[in-house]
């Protein structure tokens, strides 16, 4: 079998701030593949419709569903390369730094139970699995963007540990938060995560669980290099 053959799709499914996105771009950096970050895409469209809704100067625009329909086709995101990582634009502008605070995390989670923007960011998702060779990370990649992905990893960990990597990541950006708030906050995005009606968060029936409260990134790292040198042989 040639090794173009052999490339899978790996989806990456998990509660925020469980490390997602630090195994997903280590794992495509070491195999090679394209790393696909769909938050920083649901992020990009909260952000876009947010400076919307302020422009009106109504942010319960945000809430109307029809509303927020009518904007998406105006909405073009992409990731491009800057250093050895990626950062993400919308319309042109690269908003890295602006999709990572607290209030657009939020946003986001909020704008991501609307179907229309689901329907949205997943057409174009499917659309960059094509050639296979990718790592996808967000909440339904192994259940509703790529259900037949070759290897599907449900990442947890204890929400004490998840909002305590959450608080320090805050910090290391410059911003002030309070841990308390912080893991509220998590709370209530673990909460509509797995309970929208569009797509909930959920681990499917054949993912593989990995819980890395105890492990560190270098366990982690080798565990998961190991599930996926293991499905490659199986191809
Ligand atoms: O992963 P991240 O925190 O950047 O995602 C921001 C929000 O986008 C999440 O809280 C979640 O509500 C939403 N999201 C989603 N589906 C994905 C990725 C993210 O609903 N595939």
């Amino acid at each position: 079998m040639s090794d173009k053959q052999k490339k899978i799709i790996v989806a990456i499914d998990g509660y925020s701030s469980c490390g997602k996105s630090t195994i997903a771009k280590q794992l495509a950096r070491a195999v090679g593949y394209t790393y696909v970050d769909t938050g920083a895409m649901y992020r990009a469209v909260a952000l876009f419709l947010s400076r919307k809704a302020q422009e009106a100067g109504k942010a319960e625009l945000l809430n109307d569903t029809e509303w927020v329909e009518r904007q998406l086709p105006a909405i073009s995101i992409r990731f491009v390369r800057v250093g050895d990582g990626q950062h993400v634009t919308l319309n042109g502008e690269d908003v890295e730094a602006q999709i990572r605070t607290l209030e657009i995390g939020n946003r986001a989670s909020q704008v991501s139970t609307i179907g229309a923007v689901r329907r949205f960011l997943v057409a174009q998702q499917q659309a960059m699995g094509n050639d296979k060779g990718i790592v996808m990370d967000g909440r339904d990649i192994g259940t509703v963007v790529f259900p037949d992905a070759e290897l599907k990893l449900f990442l947890t960990a204890s929400p004490e540990v998840r909002a305590q990597r959450r608080f320090l990541e805050l910090q290391e950006k410059g911003e002030q938060p309070v841990f308390e708030e912080v893991l509220r906050d998590l709370g209530e995005r673990d909460y509509r995560d797995t309970h929208r009606q569009e797509s909930p968060l959920r681990k499917a029936d054949d993912a593989i669980e990995v819980d890395n409260s105890n492990l560190t990134r270098e366990q982690q790292t080798q565990h998961i290099l190991d599930l996926f040198n293991k499905c490659i042989a199986q191809q």
